[in-house]
């Protein structure tokens, strides 16, 4: 495991030479210890990386040329993807196959933007009618500058690579902050950068608290744009931190997404849906769908159906085969969805299974699939997101019931619904207030598709052609016909 920062195509230990440690969560051992970089750092890094995007090569160079060092860049990961994959279960985690999973999707990601890259070559000009014979006008897309990138612990590869691959794609250089819980992958993509020829100073890797490293990032003078996933709280201070200097921002926040279940659809589909939606990646997941709706005549066959499914999942170190369900991050995540389920249950939520550690697994911050009903609209493990394998269930007596319950949240970042009647959920689609909705599924994730949320979910949309335009400016060069005279102050 690599213990040095990645600035300005170097490696280098850290200003005040500070390490903090890098847990398994599945064993509670530490592992590794990762570089704690500071203020000091940030800036070095920033600096590398304002003087890479003004004198450097890369912002100036063909869309074509970049998309050649990013599919190296796709190249290295898959080279390196079993490697990759287990420290990503080590630091997180999740089961391997769903870290194979996503350091696929993470390569995907990076050869999905170097075609966009290259697109942008053929479609850099666009001309615009303005109406008046005597000008001519044009569109040109540009780097936006130094970007700053802090992301979460959940996806640590593929949560870095939604903003790396399009910022690296537009021409932009970047600052990457990963979560202190999980540093690992991001170093190593520090050297898959640097062997794939990436020139000095447009990626650079801080590793770091979030306050001692996070926050330099989001307030340095120099960074141009922050791209930001994670809390709402701690997006709330990456806002402020940007208003200061009017950095443009993009925010990717929580959720607690509805999965609206009418009684015409099969319920073996119906609860192996929902399960996908909460228990995949230990319901860590911005996206996942954990508050699950149902029409009342299909409540008891689907809750039955749920628990029995739930309960034959195989909890585990992900690195042991046939394990479905991981442990979560951390101590402090454990400890606080154990609080929020026990107050949850004061506040009247029934537990229809699970609720606690596992009896048979002494060590490691697991958690059982947890199955909450009979709770008010107002109980908390209604309303917060746990980000846990936590899911609760309500019944809805009609459609308009449904979408209202799916609808009263402040978060507006995913939702799902499904039916046998795709009219029907057309219009509950159209009708939810998310910026992504799943009929008859949740959770599948495209490259190609914008992702980000409503409401208090975050600001603007990754991936997609909506990726590539968080990190370029948009100009517009208009001419004057010179064989024409203006004619305003001086009459001819
Ligand atoms: P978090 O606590 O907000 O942390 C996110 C990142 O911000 C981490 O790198 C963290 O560093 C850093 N940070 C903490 N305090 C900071 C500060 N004052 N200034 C700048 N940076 C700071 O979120 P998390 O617990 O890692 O992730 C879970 C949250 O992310 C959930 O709410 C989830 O819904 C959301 N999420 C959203 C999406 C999406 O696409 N919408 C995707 C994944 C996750 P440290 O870890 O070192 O503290
Ligand atoms: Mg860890």
């Amino acid at each position: 495991m690599r213990d040095m920062l990645f600035i300005d195509g170097q490696w280098s230990a850290p200003a005040h030479g500070g390490q903090f440690t890098v847990t398994n969560p599945a064993t509670e051992e530490v592992f590794a210890h990762a570089p704690a970089a500071t203020a000091e750092d940030v800036d070095r890094a920033v600096r590398a990386a304002r003087k890479a995007f003004d004198e450097g090569p890369w912002p100036k160079m063909s869309g074509a040329a970049r998309a050649a060092t990013l599919r190296k860049i796709a190249d290295g990961i898959l080279a390196s993807k079993e490697e990759l994959a287990r420290i990503e279960v080590m630091d997180n985690g999740k089961p391997l196959p769903e870290a194979i999973w996503d350091i696929e999707d993470t390569a995907g990601c990076f050869s999905y933007y170097a075609d966009l890259a290259e697109q942008m070559d053929v479609s850099a000009e666009e001309q615009i009618d303005l109406g008046d014979s005597r000008f001519t006008s044009k569109v040109v897309r540009e780097p936006i500058g130094v970007a700053g990138a802090i992301i979460p612990w959940n996806y640590p590869l593929l949560m870095a690579s939604w903003k790396v691959a399009p910022a690296l794609a537009a021409g932009c250089t970047m600052v990457l902050k990963p979560s202190e819980l999980t540093p690992l992958t991001a170093l190593e993509l520090g050297a898959i950068v640097e062997h794939a020829g990436l020139p000095a100073g447009v990626l650079n890797i801080v590793t770091g608290l979030g306050p001692d490293a996070g926050q330099p990032l989001s307030e340095h003078p120099l960074v141009d744009k922050l791209a930001f996933t994670g809390s709402v709280p701690t997006g709330s201070k990456i806002m402020a931190a940007a208003a200061r200097d009017i950095k443009n921002i993009s925010l990717e926040l929580g959720g607690k997404s509805p999965f609206v279940v009418f009684a015409d659809c099969d319920v073996e589909k119906a609860v192996e849906w929902v399960m996908f939606g909460i228990f995949w990646n230990q319901g860590e997941v911005c996206s996942a769908t954990s508050r699950v709706l149902v029409e009342e005549s299909l409540y008891p066959a689907f809750l039955e159906r749920l628990v029995t499914e739930a309960a034959k999942i195989k909890i585990g170190d992900g690195l042991e085969d046939g394990v479905l369900l991981g442990p979560l991050v951390s101590k402090g995540q454990q400890e606080k969805i154990l609080a929020m389920i026990e107050r949850g249950v004061t506040g009247g939520a029934r537990i229809a299974y699970g609720g606690k550690r596992p009896a048979d697994l002494a060590r490691g911050y697991f958690l059982e699939p947890t199955i909450l009903t009979d709770m008010d609209e107002d109980n908390t493990v209604w309303r917060e997101e746990i980000f846990g394998p936590v899911v609760c269930v309500k019944t809805f007596r009609d459609e308009a019931d449904a979408i209202r319950m799916a609808n009263d949240s402040r978060f507006g970042l995913a939702a799902a619904v499904m039916s046998d009647d795709l009219e029907r959920c057309d219009r509950v689609a159209r009708a939810f207030r998310a910026g992504i909705v799943w009929i008859n599924c949740s959770q599948p994730t495209f490259t190609q598709a914008p992702w980000g949320g409503y409401k208090q979910s975050g600001i603007g949309r990754e991936l997609g052609s909506w990726g590539l335009s968080n990190y370029l400016e948009v100009k517009q060069i208009t001419s004057f016909d010179a064989t024409k005279t203006w004619g305003w102050y001086i009459k001819e």
